[in-house]
């Protein structure tokens, strides 16, 4: 239920924001999952879409979600990119990322843990 919890935050902050800005309606929400969040971008989708469907200032936004995906920095040779070992088991493997140049485990995850809000459209 990792996605519902997301999804509950998500949406709390797209009310807070519309009713700081007066908003009469709710257009469009986009949001950006990092890869290596391991979220399920339709359980997301779903739960958001739940909560915006029982209130008249959401019930016809449009969700968007962006996947972004994981990129790594390398702390020994430099190399930033994605990691060898991404996907569904990534969870189980990230103590053990491994840079694909140069083999050092254990690399800085510079993007792809995120889950964020990246724009809200209102009608006022
Ligand atoms: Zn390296």
């Amino acid at each position: 239920m990792h996605e519902f919890s997301i999804a509950q935050q998500i949406t709390q902050v797209v009310f807070r924001t519309a009713r700081e800005n007066e908003a009469k309606l709710i257009e469009r929400v986009v949001v950006v999952i990092g890869e290596l969040t391991l979220l399920n971008e339709e359980q997301v989708r779903f739960w958001v879409e739940e909560v915006f469907s029982h209130k008249d200032i959401s019930r016809g936004a449009t969700l968007e979600i962006i996947n972004r995906p994981a990129l790594v920095r390398c702390s020994k040779c430099g190399f930033q990119g994605a990691p060898s070992c991404p996907g569904p088991e990534a969870h189980f493997l990230l103590p053990t990322l491994v840079c694909p140049h140069c083999g050092q485990p254990g690399m800085d995850i510079k993007e792809g843990r995120e889950c964020l809000i990246q724009r809200i459209t209102f009608q006022k």
